[in-house]
């Protein structure tokens, strides 16, 4: 499901009009509009807002599976914080806050460069996950999985 869907479906099933649901999350009901449109996307106090005020979780409300991953880098985004923001300070919905703030990239990189940069993190990836991946099997696996990512499915930039 998309996000302005979710949003959407959240408001049917709490059964609120657009204006009802404004008036809740202390915005305007041409901001409830453009999530809902997908024009933009709430910022994280007020997702934490309807997290809280409609006991839904971040997934349930972005639309996203099990455990989205940031498509630039594959970190898991678990929480609110963890999300990257769009240039008028609604969350990205695809980008982690790490790569992605003020609705751009913070740091221009390739692929392998992006590689280098998860490789850091090998030790602690297989304490956590109990594998023992060696430095050249973690690299080929990165990257092939970091292509498949959006970022990366696009020419360069
Ligand atoms: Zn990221």
């Amino acid at each position: 499901m998309e996000t302005k869907e979710a949003l959407a479906a959240v408001r049917k099933q709490n059964g609120l009009t657009q204006d009802e649901m404004a008036a809740k999350l202390f915005v305007t009901r041409q901001a409830v509009s453009r999530w809902e449109t997908g024009e933009t996307t709430p910022n994280v106090d007020t997702l934490k807002l309807m997290s809280e005020q409609f006991g839904v979780s971040i997934n349930e409300l972005l639309g996203h599976g099990e455990s989205p991953e940031c498509q630039s880098c594959g970190m898991t985004l678990k929480t609110f914080e963890d999300f990257g923001t769009e240039a008028d300070e609604g969350i990205s919905t695809e980008y982690c806050v790490y790569c992605y703030h003020d609705g751009a990239f913070s740091t221009e990189r390739t692929l392998e460069e992006m590689v280098e940069s998860n490789m850091k993190h090998l030790a602690e990836y297989n304490q956590e996950m109990g594998t023992d991946f060696s430095e050249e099997d973690a690299r080929t696996i990165l990257k092939a999985h970091l292509a498949t990512l959006k970022r990366w499915r696009q020419p360069a930039r």
